[in-house]
Parts: structure tokens; sequence; C-alpha cells
């Protein structure tokens, strides 16, 4: 499942594409579950706009359109297309003769020529449409791990009495933050992924922030080198994976002191640490 900094690795490859096209056309297939918004009350309000910018919020792809007036886009957002990868889901930027593959749910023509193809085998990713006239723009549900401050950061997890690895997956509390990214993290910090967050010392925190925004911000400069993997339809290769620290290390020696890394279950999910190195 793509993570934060793959998402935002997509979301600038695609920013980089589309930035300044305006979607001429819209074709949606057939099944329901990819349309949070209803398929043609969607395409009613894509069709014909210019497309502003693209950016992540959490883990959303989050495209800002212009005014359906070619004369006069505008500058300000009307409206958003606002795309979850869900488990499988993959954003293409390609030209309409490229093969179409299976799963494919959307396809938007733009004005330069060029198609935003939507696929995703499992169905899992969500398509919505957002008009600005009518209500606010689309807000992640928590914090952004990325710009958060130390204040902040510690404000979210010191009144709390659950595992810190769950705080850290919990999308109310950090935005975007999966299992990956939760182990390595807790790693980097030296904190024990079962360690109550109203427990940690401000000191920890403060690790533990800049443990997060050192993992992310790695493998966002990772992601940026291959981005034509991910969003042009002849890139197939999946989503990168990071030198791992922790994770899916299960019995392996630490990097950094030869224990063998151990393996339990949090909040339900499979999780990787340090006996020795993590406290
Ligand atoms: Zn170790």
């Amino acid at each position: 499942m793509p993570e934060l900094p793959e998402v935002e690795t997509i979301a600038r490859g695609v920013h980089e594409r589309v930035r300044g096209d305006r979607i001429v056309d819209v074709w949606f297939g057939n099944y329901r579950e990819p349309f949070k918004t209803p398929a043609p009350r969607q395409a009613k309000g894509l069709a014909g706009r210019a497309v502003l910018a693209v950016h992540r919020t959490g883990k959303h792809i989050v495209f800002e359109l212009g005014s359906s007036d070619a004369a006069n886009s505008g500058t300000e957002p009307e409206a958003q297309w606002i795309v979850h990868l869900g488990m499988t889901g993959r954003l293409l930027v390609t030209t309409p003769d490229a093969p179409v593959a299976a799963h494919t749910h959307a396809r938007l023509d733009l004005a330069s020529g060029r198609e935003l193809r939507f696929v995703d085998p499992r169905r899992f990713g969500r398509l919505e449409f957002r008009s600005l006239k009518k209500g606010a723009p689309f807000q992640g549900p928590g914090a952004e791990p990325l710009t958060i401050g130390a204040d902040e950061f510690a404000a979210l997890f010191h009144s709390r009495r659950m595992p810190i690895k769950a705080a850290l997956l919990n999308q109310t509390l950090l935005a975007g933050v999966g299992n990956i990214y939760a182990d390595e993290s807790l790693f980097q910090a030296g904190i024990r992924p079962r360690r109550r967050t109203n427990r940690l010392t401000a000191d920890e925190l403060g690790r533990l922030r800049q443990a997060l925004l050192k993992v992310l911000d790695h493998a966002i400069r990772l992601g940026g080198s291959s981005v034509s993997d991910y969003v042009d339809a002849n890139g197939v290769r999946g989503f990168f994976q990071l030198e791992h620290c922790v994770y899916q290390r299960t019995g392996e020696p630490c990097l950094r002191c030869q224990t063998p890394i151990r393996r339990i279950l949090v909040a339900g999910r499979g999780t990787h640490f340090c006996p020795k190195c993590q406290r």
C-alpha cells in the first residue's frame, strides 16, 4: 500500500506533467466502488476545467481545478478532484494510443493531447469531486507530519494512553504514516513500539518527531529520482523499497547491535523492533 512518501512522489510527478493543462473529456468505467462522488456528477464537474496544481494531503492526491471557462481559468481553485490510491491504485499520465490496462476506471482527456488514467485492480481506491462553491476544501483528518511543530507533535500524544506505534498509525492524529515508516522511525528514535504515549518524555517525543521527518524525507528523495516509474505509463515498477532497518527483518541481525530483530503485534499490525536499541 502506498504510504506518505509514495503518495508525495506521485503527486509531484503528476503536478509536473499536468499543471496548466485542461480536462477536455472524461470517461469512467462501470464499477461503482471507485466513485465516492457518483460518476455522472463527477464527470460533469471535471469536464472543461483547468488543472491549476496537484499536491498531497495526507495520503490523498488533490487536484486544484480552475474554472471551465477556457478564456479565463483563473488562479483561484473552484473545485477539487481528490484521488485516494487505496491498496493498488495508480495514476498514469500517458497518450491516448497507449494500451489501456485492465482495471482502468477513469480516463481524462487533456487539452495537451495527453491522457490521465486511474487504474486500480483491487478497487479500494476512491475518486471524489468537490465544488468549492458549495463546500470547504478537502482537509485530511490528522496533522501533517512533514510540517508539524515540536509542541504540536508532543501535544498529540501527551494526553493519550495507547501504545506509541498505534498512535503513529492513527490517521486522525497524524496523516499518512503507515506501518513501514512507523516501525522505522521508532527504531531511529530508540523507542519501543508498545510504550504508552503518556509515558514518553518530551525528549523522546522530540527524537521521534525528528526521526519521522528524517525517514519520510529520505524516502521522498529516493522516490523523487524514480518518479517516472509511478506516473508514466511505461513505468511498471511498484512502490520503492526503502533500505529498512527493522521492517520485515524479523530474526535478522540489527544493523547497529546485531541483536535479532523481533516481531510482535501492536494494534493488530505486525511490528518490528530491536529489543536492545529500543527502550
Ligand atoms: Zn539493535
